[in-house]
């Protein structure tokens, strides 16, 4: 049975430490931590989350862009398990969106991001996948990888006028609904 994992919060110095590339992608306990991954980022209405966001260094995480509470104009995609994802080309061009995480809870901020990014992962088969990912799901992707990294978005703003509450965060986009 996949279970529910606590997420774990910007101080905890777990989310500082760069993650370990998986080596048995097949073996039980990395498939478990995949099926967990997947019912907690669902769970929390989130749009990714990476292993080291429920306390495991392992460079394994998922990107479900959908539309929900949190991410209202989300794409809609099949939630996707990569392992040992890598970043292999990108735009020239950078854009900045709203990014929020699960473990800065009640903060979101403007990101600068590639806006194009050509990635290749290894699937949960343990197939290796390359893709083009734009906009928001490359904003995703971009995000999760820096937790592999010790990084979080907060780290990655330009401005601190460009941090908002979550509360003045839900005002602003109901406007761009
Ligand atoms: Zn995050």
């Amino acid at each position: 049975m996949s279970k529910k994992l606590s997420i774990i919060q910007l101080g905890n110095p777990i989310l500082r430490q760069k993650a370990e590339f998986v080596e048995d992608i097949h073996s039980g306990s990395i498939q478990k931590l995949i099926d967990d991954l997947l019912v907690t980022v669902s769970d929390a209405n989130g749009v990714g989350i990476a292993a080291p966001q429920v306390g495991v260094g392992y460079r394994i995480f998922i990107v479900a862009s959908r539309p929900n509470l949190r991410y209202p104009y989300a794409p809609l995609m099949e939630p996707t398990a990569m392992i040992n994802p890598l970043i292999v080309d990108h735009s020239d061009e950078i854009v900045k969106d709203w990014e929020g995480c699960l473990s800065v809870p009640g903060i979101r901020g403007l990101v600068p991001r590639f806006r194009a990014i050509a990635v290749e992962y290894t699937d949960r088969y343990g197939n290796l996948q390359k893709q083009e990912f734009t906009d928001f799901v490359a904003r995703i992707f971009q995000h999760e990888y820096d937790h592999f990294e010790g990084l979080v978005f907060l780290d990655r703003i330009q401005s601190t006028f460009d941090i908002f509450t979550e509360d003045e965060y839900q005002k602003l986009i109901v406007d761009r609904l």
